[in-house]
């Protein structure tokens, strides 16, 4: 052996020595497993203690809604088109009526994720067939369409139906009360969120139960509601709640409307 042999031998002795061998994967740390409760009061949480809400606390809405629409006035509503007060009829009974080429009118306050409530009535007036059968809309955020339509004896392409999330999703039944009397949508929305390049990182989602009844259970909207074309997505923020205007005489009134802000 030579002595350059007994140097590179003498140098990976010392490497090893050293500690400079193979990388050993990192221990685990170990996570203690909590003992089993034996009391129940180890399973009890008392805080934050969640605020009260009267449920009936503004003639009919809860006490922490934002009440859109009593039945006296359009004070929290612009049109669509021009941001000038909104021009919808307001009845005697305490709903309002869509003025039939007027426009959609929209809430002043945008908002994002929301618990919304809605009635709304279809015409008995209103003896169109298909789409133009009392066709409204409500829309979240400005841009997602939950159908307003008078659906009883009147078919239609079932993604735009009465309960549809237009052109998205059909209900998962027909709920509708008789032409003429009064629906209600209970609506949960939950706002998309997009990353920096505008991509859409999280979907929105919508839940709606019609008169009590679930008709979308959570779904996840692609992109906007569109009447023709594909959903299309394009990051946004906070938006108003809006009306649609059909603009065939639809009829549709509406009343009741509060909403909760969930974020
Ligand atoms: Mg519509």
């Amino acid at each position: 052996m030579t002595k350059l042999n007994f140097a590179i031998i003498g140098l990976l002795a010392l490497a090893v020595a050293c500690g400079q061998g193979p990388q050993q994967p990192a221990a685990t740390p170990v996570t203690p497993t909590p003992e089993e409760p034996t009391k129940p009061e180890e399973t009890e949480v008392w805080t934050p203690a969640p605020n009260k809400v009267d449920p009936f606390g503004q003639n009919g809405a809860p006490s922490d809604a934002i009440v859109l629409f009593d039945g006296s006035n359009l004070d929290r509503w612009i049109s669509a088109a021009d941001s000038t007060a909104a021009q919808w009829n307001i009845n005697t009974d305490g709903s309002m009526t869509v003025a039939n080429g007027t426009g959609d009118i929209q809430t002043k306050d945008n908002f994002g994720s929301v618990q919304l409530h809605v009635e709304w009535r279809s015409s008995p007036e209103n003896t169109a067939s298909g789409q133009a059968k009392s066709n409204s809309g409500v829309y979240l955020q400005n841009r997602y369409e939950v159908q307003v339509l008078d659906n009883n004896d009147n078919p239609t392409y079932v993604n735009g139906m009465v309960g549809s999330l237009y052109k998205q999703s059909p209900p998962l039944v027909m709920a509708s009360v008789p032409t003429g009397s009064w629906n209600a949508y209970d609506i949960l929305y939950h706002a998309p969120e997009f990353d920096a390049q505008g991509g859409m990182v999280v979907a929105p989602k919508i839940t709606v139960l019609q008169n009590g009844v679930l008709i979308q259970d959570h779904f996840e909207l692609q992109g906007t509601t569109e009447y023709i074309g594909w959903p299309k997505v394009s990051a946004h923020g906070p938006g108003p709640i809006k009306l649609q205007d059909h603009n065939d005489h639809s009829g549709v009134s509406y009343r009741n409307i509060w909403v909760r802000p969930l974020n």
